[in-house]
Parts: structure tokens; sequence; C-alpha cells
């Protein structure tokens, strides 16, 4: 998906970093700041991975699953060359987070909110 119209992307992890470096007058993208950016991506990275977003799947005898959101065709309605295909876009839930009913959260969740870039949610509603 890409927008025409510009538009502010935020990324927490540049975010985050630009919040330590600038103050003490150190570009963020470029030479020593650029590790600033790494240790906000590190950082997040395991919390990413807890909350990513996919499909929960119930198979007789095995309980719940849960498949990640396929990178090419993100669970869309149609046949795709990826093979996945279906009648309905798939609804997109949490791996990690739970309802109060205990069933998968719908995606993207509070905590997904806060480690994802605006575009990578986007991309996943
Ligand atoms: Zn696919
Ligand atoms: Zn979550």
């Amino acid at each position: 998906m890409s927008s025409q119209k510009p538009r502010m992307t935020r990324d927490p992890a540049v975010d985050a970093a630009q919040r330590v470096t600038q103050p003490r007058g150190i570009p963020w993208a470029v030479g020593p700041g650029r590790y600033a950016l790494h240790g906000a991506r590190e950082a997040l990275a395991p919390i990413r991975e807890l909350h990513r977003p996919g499909h929960p799947v119930y198979t007789q005898g095995h309980g719940a699953d849960f498949e990640d959101l396929c990178p090419d065709c993100r669970g869309k309605a149609g046949v795709h060359e990826c093979g996945c295909w279906g009648d309905y876009d798939r609804d997109i839930y949490c791996a990690t987070c739970r309802d109060e009913k205990g069933r998968h959260a719908v995606w993207p969740c509070a905590t997904a909110l806060l480690v994802y870039t605006t575009d990578e949610l986007e991309e996943t509603q």
C-alpha cells in the first residue's frame, strides 16, 4: 500500500532515537547517533515478536494455533500467488493479547500502537 499525499510517518524507534540525541545536538540518523536508533529497534524487537499480527487457527485435537500474517497478501480476499486464497478478508488479531473472553484481541492491540510504525499499522489493517 502506498500513499499519494505526503504525510508524517511515525516510527517509535526513530522517535526514541531523536529524543535522546537531538537535545545533545547529535543527529540520530548518522554517525554515533545511529546507535541510538539501533538500540531502540533492538529494544522493540522482542515486544514486536510477541505482539504481531495474524490469525488464530483452531484445529480439532490440536487446540488453538496462531498463523502469522502472510507478508504478501495480508489475508486479503482473493486467490494469491503466495498460495493464500479466500472469499473474504481475514480478520487480524494479536498473537499475544486476549480480550475479556480469552480470545485473541483484535489487531492492532494497544501495545502494537507503541511499537510499530504508522506505515506498518496501516498495512495490517
Ligand atoms: Zn498470502
Ligand atoms: Zn498485543
